[in-house]
């Protein structure tokens, strides 16, 4: 296991394409990370770039603090697990086998780490059957088990295995990718369009977006603090609210309705916001607006527009005027067409300025 740190890393592909813009990331020895970003915004180019399939236009990479720019596949010491499984036609036994030969391992050796990794992922079962006749997350196992027989690992990459995965194999796939962690302690970089796998199946986060890697940290850091406001819309089901508002002296002015905030806030957004408070942006996650069906004194008065049944709770849809948001609520009891009143905790407000990153 290694650290893997990118240094101002940009690709262009010909026709002046920029998959990556000046990326600046580093995966702790040992960790687990995992790429997020809608399709296109270069996470593939990036996972190239590391394993060496592709020369980045500029900038280098380091692996535990070596340059290994301009280092071949082979020398980087990378497991990688792709979209769709690399098996080839021939038993699971001999894909197995395949890499070890290659190494020039003797037949003993070949057996017994066939052996090991088998055992740990379940495959026992299976060395004899034609690799191409298993299902695709038995398939996907057989790649995984591949990506790491080789043994002293820097790292093991992993780009969507799930996609092309039926939905009810992926909790063994994911399982195995667990295992393997687990055994080989190896630092991960898993890529996914998916946020739910990507912060099921690692400890950190990066998120990306137009070549660019936005933030990169815990889950708490990411859903709690988002950098900014594609950050703050992009994680989370559904994302954040951000509603455009002006700061007027103790108010945070909607346009059609106004909530005061405390001195020291609007003070903080003031010294923030330098050059401008007008045009700013509130964000609140949808589970800390608070709801009720009765009015309270300070409380905002909202019509429910669209109702939604979530696990253990109702994501409504909630309009004033021209303005709306979403709440997520864990109570069964509004109907669309209600009429609610709703309240922003302070400590869950967040305040972005007028380019959209996060200042409070
Ligand atoms: P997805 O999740 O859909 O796989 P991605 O985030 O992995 O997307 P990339 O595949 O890295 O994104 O692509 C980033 C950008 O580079 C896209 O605009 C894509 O069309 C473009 N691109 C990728 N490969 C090439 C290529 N060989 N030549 C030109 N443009 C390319």
């Amino acid at each position: 296991m290694a650290e893997i740190r990118l240094e101002d890393i940009t690709h262009i592909y010909p026709g002046n394409v920029v998959a990556a813009r000046e990326v600046n990331w580093t995966i702790e020895d040992g960790v687990a990370a995992a790429l997020l970003g809608p399709s296109g915004c270069g996470k593939t180019t990036l996972m190239k770039i590391i394993a060496g399939i592709l020369h980045p236009t500029k900038g280098r990479i380091f692996i535990e603090g070596e340059d290994i720019t301009d280092f071949p596949i082979e020398r980087r010491r990378l497991g990688m697990v792709f979209q769709f499984p690399t098996v080839y036609s021939m038993s699971v036994y001999e894909n197995l086998a395949f890499p070890l030969k290659n190494m020039g391992l003797q037949t003993s050796e070949i057996r017994k780490r066939i052996k090991e990794v088998s055992e740990l992922l379940g495959l026992e079962e299976v060395l004899n059957l034609p690799a191409l006749s298993l299902d695709p997350g038995t398939r996907q196992k057989v790649a995984l088990a591949r990506a790491v027989i080789r043994g002293r690992l820097n790292a093991l990459i992993l780009d969507e295995p799930l996609t092309n995965v039926p939905p009810e194999e992926r909790m063994k796939v994911r399982l195995a990718i667990k295992t393997v962690r687990k055994v080989y302690k190896t630092t991960m970089i898993f890529v996914t369009h998916d946020q739910s796998e990507a912060f099921s199946m690692s400890e950190k986060v990066a998120i990306m977006n137009e070549g660019k890697i936005l933030q990169y940290g815990t889950l708490d850091e990411v859903y709690e603090n988002p950098k900014n406001t594609f950050i703050a819309y992009f994680v989370g089901h559904p994302g954040m609210n951000i509603l455009s508002c002006d700061l007027k002296n103790n108010e945070l002015d909607f346009g059609d309705f106004s909530i005061i905030i405390p001195e020291t806030m609007s003070q903080a957004i003031r010294e923030r916001c330098k050059h401008s408070t007008s045009r700013i942006y509130f964000g609140i996650r949808p589970e800390y607006v608070l709801v009720d069906t009765v009015r309270k004194p300070g409380w905002i008065n909202f019509r429910c527009i669209g109702v939604e049944f979530g696990e253990n709770k109702l994501i409504l849809l909630l309009k004033k005027e021209n303005t709306e948001l979403q709440a997520s609520v864990p109570r069964f009891d509004i109907r669309e067409g209600d009429q609610v009143w709703l309240y922003f905790p302070e400590d869950k407000i967040k305040i972005f300025d007028s380019n959209g990153n996060l200042v409070l």
